[in-house]
């Protein structure tokens, strides 16, 4: 018997199965149906060129070869990167479980509670740390977070404030390099200051500090803290964690915001992320969050229950007045970022601090009692020496030993140290540098910036000391949580499909996950050729001239790829076109992403079918005529059909002078069939996180890398420490991203090849349409393309169901948890119905079941439509039924028992939610964002 390839158990239908469906469906062939149902204007010629897929131990094994070009050294290189432990606990019931990696973003409350949980405990560390009272769950990395804080700062400046953002001389270059790619689009002037001896300019709003500085330096910033807010600016500091649990937390000097990274909280460098970003923020800056923040609220029954409080899915709502683009975010990372703070505590977090900056203050003593001079004695990890005429000598005699320092210029060089810093790394250093290392010194940061007052206090933070306290406590996070370990997640647009063993593996390798972002070259090899491979094929897949993977999400793909056209634009002579022609059923981000990058959002309409409104499209070129930058479309259309327009829409779009950007979220329904880059766009995003297997994490990491027509080249993200910054900027802190996890796309796209990846897409769009078929007699497909068919996802209309039975798509949505279904997309992008997209991944069965349940709720809607149940009486309004509720003494419901947790024949795999149905207006009442005492849940 010969092995199966990898791209049939990738592809959860088998052979048989798809002929059935095909006959339910009404074809006799993949091909046939996707004649059907692609216009053939955009269809590929041939087979996508890429290398002819190889089995699984195959793949991995070349890419060990890969990875074997690397030569991973210890890196005191610092920067925002370090060397950190993750505790293997967390390792192995985290990172490498799948309950965690592959849930979606904890929208529906009730199946999230575990990694909501986890969220809740980043916050509260952050806030403690911080010493601010409100922190989100995560961002992207350090530097688009302080990007982040700079607007948010501008939000809430008073009427009439200037337009200056100041920040000072010690932030990280790779922040500062962000940042100058952020303000300049929305007409933010930066002054670069050394803030501890200059005054601030006129028309400052806002002041970013670094704590500890770049150079290592740890300063009393209260004084500056106290200028900036005399002359009415708000002040946001860039701080390490680790370092704050020894020193006075910025909200203690005044700070009204704080930014940073969560990296050194377990996370290996991994060539540059993903890292969880964090911002805190005063309390009265709370409304103003970017990224989503986890609050408690309570369920149905009153039992204490978490959810996305406030602004969860605000672009969806506000769009171009969304507070910022962010959606998938960084929540693996954060998970295990607080993974390692309930592991170590605070004792433990404090150890592990004193324990760098003891290594470091003896490295400082050394150098100091031989002569060598230190720029900083105020220091936390890291010590900057003079080394006048001789720092490249240093460092290379250091890199003979295999340790890595930072070279700051000819004269200086700079050495941090970290969590895994031994005794043999200091030798090493100080043998690089002639002197020697001496037994002890005190730790060197001055008493008046020394903590005081205690942090992580609550009970979260001790109680799981034991590893099998920790590992039970990671494991009961876990089974409160729906992923696809337990089946489906049909989201729209979301894409939730398999994220293999074999692809996840090798993001746990030393060799790739211990390298230094900024390791020099002749240690990167195998890293840069991972990445030009990756990049390439992913361009040939989309039809473009080149990829960056730097973006690390969809979001900053799409303000990279907008801000390339605007530059491209301007460098014409036409930097006068701002006008960015959206159709209204865009994806949020799209809108809260051309506002970032300068632009004006004007919505186009659909028409009655769900495609754009080519007579309105016409209207709004024209009004626009001189101002037109670009339209950006999703396709296929977040309505789920292929639009056989594209192309004349495309066309018309390029003769007015404008450019197309194609959001390729959706290019799960075009990979080898179809190439954006062919049929007539500029540019497009492409979310390895949705299309190319990356799992979700709980709501990121994500990449979405940009992919450029021949003309945009110049104007990809550029790497944040290049001497000469590029034309656009960098858009994430790190060159090349989340690279730590761009093993699973070329792991995806090596084991599946051309013919692979072929019928992956077309498997998914039968999926989509044999679902369409099944459930259209109980639920109106919305819009279908040619012949009545759907892409790779189907909207359906409840919206007269609900006027008929006040059901609501909520309620269908709560009640598909009893039958052990995460909900399809809610009300995006037509309010009142659910999206749904099977993915290629579901077997036959699967979907059956999906479809057997959407039936019998259907029933149970005709039910209350009928009269024979009150809505509010119904299992629907009641969903979704705990453990706890069905087997109460009491039952005075209008239903029985095994209706509601055995509905319909519902016996295998059942799925207890931990919650009732969550009160989201209460909790944004109440509004708590930190651990509530334990307490507050009761007999627990
Ligand atoms: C998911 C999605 C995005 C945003 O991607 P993120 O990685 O979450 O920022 C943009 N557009 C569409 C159509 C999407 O489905």
């Amino acid at each position: 018997m010969t092995d199966r390839s990898f791209s049939d158990r990738h592809i959860g239908t088998s052979a048989a199965d798809r002929d059935a469906m095909l006959k339910a469906v009404g074809f006799s062939s993949l091909e046939a149906l996707m004649d059907a149902c692609m216009p053939d204007l955009i269809r590929s010629a041939g087979p996508v060129g890429l290398p002819a897929a190889v089995s699984e131990a195959e793949a991995q094994a070349e890419l060990r070869a890969i990875a074997a070009q690397n030569r991973p050294m210890r890196s005191m290189i610092g920067l925002g990167y370090y060397g950190t432990r993750m505790p293997a606990v967390i390792r192995r019931n985290v990172l490498e479980n799948p309950s965690w990696y592959t849930a979606y973003t904890p929208y529906q409350a009730e199946i999230s509670q575990g990694r909501l949980e986890a969220l809740l405990n980043f916050q509260t560390m952050v806030a403690d740390l911080t010493g601010l009272s409100v922190a989100g769950a995560s961002l992207l990395d350090e530097a688009s977070a302080a990007a982040e804080a700079m607007l948010l700062a501008r939000r809430a400046a008073p009427r009439g404030a200037g337009e200056v953002f100041v920040v000072d001389s010690g932030v990280l270059p790779q922040t500062l390099a962000v940042l100058r790619t952020r303000a300049e689009p929305v007409g933010i002037e930066l002054v670069v200051a050394d803030c501890a001896v200059e005054e601030l300019p006129e028309g400052v709003f806002g002041v970013l500090l670094q704590y500890p500085g770049a150079d290592g330096a740890v300063r009393d910033w209260a004084g500056v803290v106290e200028a900036a807010h005399a002359a009415g600016a708000r002040v946001a500091v860039a701080a390490d964690l680790l370092a704050l649990s020894l020193l006075v937390p910025p909200g203690e000097f005044g700070a009204d915001i704080a930014v940073g990274s969560a990296q050194r909280f377990g996370m290996p460098v991994g060539f540059g992320g993903p890292h969880a970003g964090f911002m805190a923020v005063r309390d009265e800056l709370r409304r103003q969050l970017p990224g989503r923040l986890v609050g408690v609220s309570r369920d149905a029954d009153g039992a204490v229950a978490l959810r996305l409080a406030l602004q969860a899915r605000e672009q969806h709502i506000r769009r171009e007045k969304a507070t910022s683009n962010i959606c998938t975010a960084q929540v693996l990372p954060a998970v295990i970022a607080s993974s390692y703070a309930v592991w170590h505590g605070p004792e433990g977090l404090e150890r592990i601090a004193e324990g760098v900056a003891g290594r470091a203050a003896r490295l400082a003593a050394s150098l100091e009692a031989a002569g060598v001079g230190v720029v900083h004695g105020s220091l936390f990890d890291t010590v900057v020496a003079r080394a006048p005429g001789r720092a490249d000598a240093v460092v290379a005699s250091a890199a003979a030993y295999g340790v890595n320092l930072r070279r700051v210029d000819g004269d200086h060089v700079a050495v941090a140290c970290d969590e895994t810093t031994s005794e043999a790394d200091l030798r090493i250093v100080c043998d690089a540098f002639g002197v020697d290392l001496v037994d002890e010194a005190p730790v060197a940061v001055p008493a008046r910036l020394r903590r005081h007052g205690g942090f992580l206090t609550h009970p979260v933070f001790s109680q799981y000391r034991s590893e099998t306290a920790m590992m039970r406590y990671l494991k009961r996070l876990a089974d409160a949580d729906y992923g696809l370990d337990r089946g489906m997640i049909p989201l729209g647009s979301c894409t939730m499909k398999l994220n293999a063993a074999a692809e996840m593996e090798p993001v746990s390798w030393p060799e790739l996950a211990e390298v230094h972002p900024l390791a020099p070259e002749s240690q990167t090899a195998g890293w840069r050729r991972l990445i030009g491979q990756l990049e390439s094929w992913l361009a040939e897949v989309c039809g473009y001239a080149a990829v960056s993977v730097q973006p690390n999400a969809g979001s900053q793909g799409e303000l990279a790829g907008l801000l390339a056209i605007r530059a491209w634009q301007a460098d014409r002579g036409e930097g006068g076109r701002d006008v960015c022609l959206i159709p209204a059923s865009a994806h949020g981000t799209n809108a809260a992403s051309a506002v970032l990058a300068g632009m004006r959002v004007v919505v186009v309409a659909c028409d009655a079918a769900g495609n754009i409104d080519l007579e309105d499209l016409e209207a709004k070129v024209a009004a626009n005529a001189d101002s037109l930058a670009a339209l950006m479309v999703t396709y296929p259309s977040t309505h789920g059909v292929y639009e056989s327009s594209i192309v004349e829409v495309c066309g018309r779009v390029h003769d007015a002078g404008g450019q197309v950007y194609v959001d390729g979220a959706n290019l799960n329904a075009l990979v080898g069939w179809a190439k954006p880059g062919r049929f007539g766009a500029d540019v497009s995003h492409l979310n390895l996180h949705k299309t190319f297997c990356i799992p979700h994490g709980g709501g990121g990491p994500g990449v979405g890398p940009v992919a450029v027509a021949e003309h945009l080249v110049p104007y990809l993200p550029s790497d944040p420490m290049a001497e000469e910054p590029g034309r656009v900027g960098p858009v994430s802190q790190a060159r090349w991203g989340s690279a730590g996890i761009l093993q699973i796309p070329w792991m995806y796209l090596r084991m599946m090849g051309p013919e692979g990846v072929a019928s992956a897409t077309a498997s998914a769009v039968l999926a989509a349409n044999y679902v369409a078929a099944r459930l259209r007699d109980s639920f109106p497909v919305l819009y279908t393309g040619e012949g009545g068919l759907v892409a790779h996802e189907c909207v359906l209309d409840l919206r007269e169901l609900t006027r008929r039975s006040g059901v609501t798509v909520e309620d269908v949505a709560k009640r598909l948890i009893d039958y052990g279904f995460h909900a399809p997309t809610m009300s995006f992008p037509v309010a009142g119905t659910l999206m749904v997209e099977p993915t290629e991944s579901e077997d036959l069965a699967e979907l059956d079941r999906f479809c057997a349940a959407m039936i019998a709720i259907r029933a149970e809607i005709e039910a209350v439509a009928s009269g024979a149940v009150a809505v509010e009486d119904s299992a629907l309004r009641r969903a979704p039924h705990t453990a706890a509720a069905v087997t109460a003494e009491a039952w005075d419901r209008a239903y029985s028992r095994s209706e509601a947790a055995w509905p319909a024949g519902m016996t295998s795999a059942k799925y207890w939610p931990p919650v009732g149905r969550v009160d989201n207006a209460w909790g944004d009442r109440n509004l708590a964002c930190t651990c509530p005492p334990i307490e507050a849940y009761g007999a627990d």
